[in-house]
C-alpha cells in the first residue's frame, strides 16, 4: 500500500471532515481515557451527555480515586457493562498510588492499567501522547481490512493482530492519534457496513476492496454463536413504604450495583417455586409470592433473559446477606439513589407508579 498517499489523504479529509466530538482537540490523557473507555461498547451520541456530566463530577483522577464506588456506578448508571466503571475507578487509584496522579505515556505501562487493553492504550498513548502506536475499534478494523483485502476474520484474535500491525505501519511519525481517529472515523461515516460511500471515500485510489469490487464481501467475519436464553425471577418485598433490595458482590456481572433478590429459573420450576427457593438460598427468609408487578426483558453480551418481578410478602425469618454484600430496606422514593442495572431500574420506576 502506498503509505504515504494514504497518509496525506486521509488526514486532510480528517481536518476537514472528522467528527467534532467534546473530547477531541484538548489532549488530556484523563478525557482521552475516559471518553474511550465510555466509547467501547456504546454509540458515540449516547456517551456524550455521560462524558460531560462526568468531567463535572471527576473532571480528573484524583476526583475520581477519591469518589465512593456507589457514587461512581450512580454516574455510569444506564451506559451498561458496568465493569468499565469498576475498572475505572480501581484504575485511578492505581495511578494516585503508583504514578503520582498522572497517566502513564506508554502503552506498555498503560495495558497493566484494570480494564486498558490493546484498543484503549493504544488510543491514549496516540492522543495524548504522541505516540505511534495504533488503536484499532470496530470500524477501523473494516476500513483496514477492506483497504487491504484482508480475507481472514476480523473478529478473530490473529485477524485483530494483522491489521494492527498493517495499521501500525501506515502509521505517521508526527499525527498517529489523529491518523488513528481518522481511520476510525472514515469508518463511522463513510466505508460504512452496508452500503461504504467508496465515491466520497479519500482512500479509493488505493483500496484494494473496492479496486476488486469486494467491499460487500469484507470484512470476513467468524460467525457468532448463539447465545443462552434464562427466565429469572425477582421478589419486590415492600413492608410501611420501604422497599428490600441488596448490592451484588463488588465484582463479576453488574457487580456493586443494587438489585431486587432473586434469581434464574431452574429447569422444571414454577416461576414462584423458583422465586421463593432463591430468596431462602440468598437471604435466608421463607416468603409468599404474590401478584406480578412486571416482565421485562433484556439481552446481555453473552446471553438474554425474561425477568418476571412478583411483589411477595416475608412469612418468616429476617433478611440476610448471605449471597450479596449486604441488604437495606430503602424508602420507594428512594430508590433513584441506588445505582442499578437497567432491568432493575425498570422495576424500581414501576413500583414507583
Ligand atoms: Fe471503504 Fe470504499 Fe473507502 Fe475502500 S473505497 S475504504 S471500501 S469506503
Amino acid at each position: 500500500m502506498k503509505t504515504k498517499t494514504i497518509q496525506k489523504h486521509l488526514l486532510n479529509w480528517y481536518r476537514q471532515s472528522g467528527r467534532v466530538l467534546p473530547w477531541r482537540g484538548a489532549r488530556d490523557p484523563y478525557a482521552v481515557w475516559v471518553s474511550e473507555v465510555m466509547l467501547q461498547q456504546t454509540r458515540v451520541e449516547t456517551v456524550i451527555p455521560y462524558y460531560e456530566r462526568w468531567m463535572r463530577t471527576f473532571p480528573d483522577v484524583a476526583s475520581l480515586a477519591r469518589a465512593p464506588q456507589d457514587e461512581v456506578l450512580k454516574q455510569w448508571e444506564g451506559l451498561g457493562y458496568y465493569s468499565r466503571a469498576r475498572n475505572l475507578h480501581k484504575a485511578a487509584d492505581l495511578i494516585v498510588s503508583e504514578f503520582g496522579g498522572r497517566l502513564p505515556d506508554s502503552a506498555e505501562e498503560l495495558r497493566k492499567l484494570p480494564g486498558v487493553g490493546d484498543y484503549i492504550a493504544g488510543a491514549i498513548a496516540s492522543i495524548a501522547f504522541g505516540r505511534p502506536e495504533p488503536a484499532l475499534d470496530g470500524n477501523g478494523l473494516r476500513v483496514l481490512a477492506r483497504l487491504s483485502a484482508y480475507d481472514l476474520p476480523v473478529n478473530a484474535a490473529r485477524g485483530k493482530r494483522e491489521l494492527s500491525k498493517v495499521l501500525r505501519g501506515l502509521l505517521p511519525a508526527e499525527g498517529a492519534g489523529e491518523f488513528n481517529q481518522a481511520i476510525m472515523d472514515l469508518g463511522a461515516g463513510v466505508c460504512l457496513p452496508r452500503s461504504p460511500r467508496c465515491d466520497a471515500c479519500p482512500l479509493a485510489g488505493v483500496c484494494a476492496a473496492f479496486a476488486q469490487g469486494r467491499q460487500s464481501e469484507l470484512p470476513v467475519r467468524r460467525s457468532k454463536k448463539t447465545t443462552p436464553h434464562y427466565e429469572v425471577v425477582a421478589a419486590v418485598i415492600v413492608e410501611d413504604g420501604r422497599v428490600l433490595i441488596d448490592k451484588r458482590n463488588p465484582d463479576g456481572l453488574l457487580g456493586g450495583l443494587w438489585e431486587f433478590p432473586g434469581g434464574k429459573v431452574e429447569e422444571g420450576e414454577g416461576l414462584s417455586q423458583a422465586l421463593e427457593r432463591e430468596l431462602m438460598e440468598e437471604l435466608s427468609v421463607r416468603t409468599r409470592v404474590c401478584e406480578e408487578l412486571g416482565i421485562y426483558r433484556h439481552a446481555y453480551t453473552h446471553f438474554s433473559v425474561t425477568v418476571h418481578a412478583f411483589f411477595t410478602v416475608i412469612t418468616g425469618g429476617i433478611p440476610r446477606a448471605l449471597q450479596a454484600e449486604k441488604v437495606e430496606w430503602v424508602a420507594i422514593d428512594r430508590l433513584a439513589d441506588y445505582a442499578m442495572g437497567k432491568v432493575d431500574r425498570s422495576i424500581a420506576s414501576d413500583l414507583k407508579k
